[in-house]
């Protein structure tokens, strides 16, 4: 089959089946530029379906560039709470202000500037490049390589290694559309060739599926080293408050609220009796045990949180995870 004819194929699926997601909507070259920016932003590390109420609150708020480059960053901070990877947040108004003063409020239209921008990398760029600007590129994210090695049948490490299969993507051809053609091909890997159990049936390229002319749709999962770390929360607090700090000591969480922790050996872990949960946060496994002390110290830097408030304060997941795990336990 030509390359012209699998992106026609792709292309009438994609105008049958795709999702009406708020960032596609018709809109103005300028918003779009915005729209892709944030939407963008928020997909890193984050599902579609996740995403779609975040970015319809965050667009009501914070409308434009020039909005999000002025920001308060409790508004800001608000906006992402729940999102999760607040730095994303933090790194999205930075390329805000970058965009207005060093590209007098034009997003950059190259691969090469758009990297030197905070928080944007390779896959960024490129699905900026592709959606907002309509290039001929195709980011190359989870989904389109899971369809690249399902439908060549790539199998062991070298077949599998980043530069095969982005070289492979030459089996897509191009499009005028390419805009659409980028989302296209993503969208199909999400709704069609899905991880586990894909719609062959459905799917506009299965005549060119070595997977499915095989019937083995195995995909060789990628080594996430999850690294399992233990550390221990002390719960300072009185009937009203709890006892939080400013984070400026760990890597994950920056300068968030979090309740005071130390990281503390795995047998130590082990042999305490008190209150264990577990978090998974980014690649980090993290068993904490729960240190309740029912009063309040000094501690520089420390924040009391008004325990009928909690609702009003931004605070990240994690610290919310261990306030509803504690009042869950006497
Ligand atoms: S035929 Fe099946 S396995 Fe092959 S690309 Fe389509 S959905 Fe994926």
């Amino acid at each position: 089959m030509r390359k012209q004819n699998i992106s026609k194929k792709i292309l009438y699926w994609y105008d049958n089946n795709k999702r009406q997601l708020p960032w596609r909507k018709h809109i103005s070259k300028k918003q779009r530029q915005y729209f892709t920016l944030v939407s963008e932003f928020m997909l890193q590390q984050t599902q579609v379906k996740t995403v779609i109420p975040y970015f319809n609150n965050f667009i009501n708020k914070i409308p434009n560039l020039k909005k999000l480059a002025k920001v308060e960053e409790k508004k800001l901070l608000k906006c992402w709470e729940g999102l999760g990877y607040y730095s994303r947040a933090r790194n999205l108004k930075k390329t805000a202000k970058k965009i207005i003063s060093e590209f007098n409020g034009d997003l950059p239209n190259t691969i090469e500037e758009l990297k030197k921008l905070p928080g944007i990398g390779s896959y960024t760029s490129s699905a900026i490049i592709a959606i907002a600007f309509n290039k001929p590129i195709i980011p190359l994210d989870g989904n389109v390589e899971r369809v690249l090695k399902r439908v060549f049948f790539l199998r062991n490490d070298h077949e599998t290694s980043k530069e095969n299969i982005f070289n492979k993507k030459s089996f897509f051809g191009k499009s005028k559309r390419s805009s659409d053609y980028a989302q296209a091909i993503m969208e199909m890997g999400a709704l069609i060739c899905k991880p586990i159990n894909p719609l062959c049936f459905k799917c506009p390229i299965s005549k060119n599926c070595i997977s499915y002319k095989k019937n083995d749709f195995k995909i060789k999962p990628k080594n996430k080293f999850n690294k399992v770390k233990y550390f221990e929360a002390n719960i300072y607090q009185n009937q009203r408050k709890y006892l939080l700090i400013k984070n400026n000591k760990f890597e994950f969480l920056k300068n968030l609220l979090i309740f005071p922790m130390q990281e503390m050996k795995k047998n130590k872990f082990s042999a305490s009796i008190k209150k264990k949960i577990n978090i998974k946060m980014s690649n980090m496994d993290m068993k904490i045990v729960l240190n309740k002390k029912n009063k309040l110290i000094k501690i520089r830097n420390s924040y009391l949180l008004d325990k009928k408030k909690i609702k009003d304060q931004i605070l990240p997941s994690f610290t919310k995870k261990i306030i509803n795990s504690i009042s869950s336990y006497s």
